[in-house]
């Protein structure tokens, strides 16, 4: 089911089409891995016993965060790095518990907090990884995000520099750029063995988001030196 998202996402990303997520009919296409109508005459099989099928067994259900998995400046690599985390898809450690892979000793954070590792543990409430949220928020100049759920995380995330479109769609790709960094600090640490710090961590955020932004802003392109204490500012956003 994964693999025939992903590569629907994939392949309306190449179309060229609309970056607002997979729609219900596709979906449902991906997951029967045929023609539901078709099969609808011949066993009664109806589109809304597949949606229902497929909401009871999606683990977050399809909500505002999912809306804010694409931005038109964000890699997709790294939206798709955000649909498989808003699904709990991603290998964290208690997944591949859960699924054999890994023996239950086998738990731990990689940051050394001394937790179990999960999608919720590494990207919200470790004492490490968790701690970026609220740098990336003093950078940005936002307020703080309480939210204890992923999804709700990244919509609160994205309004909480104000309400205007601009601000949204910032805030929107910092969640994003944050994310990505957490986990390929996560990796880094688990399969390199080198550890970056958390203001290590802040940099790149910076860095990436800067380098995705300029393509089309040519204001920002030419202040990276302001861009790296007060991104609104550069932005026209204040
Ligand atoms: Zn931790």
């Amino acid at each position: 089911m994964l693999n025939s998202m992903v590569i629907l996402m994939v392949d309306d990303d190449i179309g060229g089409g609309s970056r607002g997520g997979v729609g219900v009919a596709q979906t449902v296409k991906g997951v029967g891995g045929g023609d539901v109508e078709g099969s609808e005459l011949d066993s009664g099989y109806t589109v809304r016993s597949a949606y229902q099928l497929l909401t009871d067994q999606v683990v977050a259900p399809l909500d505002a965060a999912a809306g804010l998995i694409w931005h038109p400046q964000v890699p997709l690599k790294v939206s798709i790095l955000a649909w498989r985390l808003l699904r709990d898809r991603l290998p964290t450690k208690s997944n591949l518990i859960t699924r054999g892979v890994l023996p239950v000793a086998a738990h731990f954070c990689v940051s050394g907090c001394g937790e179990a590792e999960s999608a919720h543990h590494s990207f919200l409430s470790c004492s490490t990884f968790g701690s970026l949220w609220p740098l990336v928020s003093s950078w940005a100049g936002s307020s703080l995000v309480t939210a204890q759920t992923l999804p709700d995380h990244f919509v609160q995330f994205t309004s909480s520099a104000g309400g205007s479109r601009a601000r949204r769609s910032f805030m929107q790709l910092l969640w994003l750029v944050s994310v990505w960094v957490v986990w390929t600090e996560r990796n880094h640490r688990l399969f390199r063995g080198s550890a970056n710090s958390l203001s290590h961590m802040l940099d790149k955020m910076k860095t990436f988001s800067y380098r995705w932004l300029r393509v089309n802003n040519s204001t920002i392109a030419l202040n990276f030196h302001s861009w790296w204490f007060s991104p609104m500012l550069c932005l026209g956003l204040v």
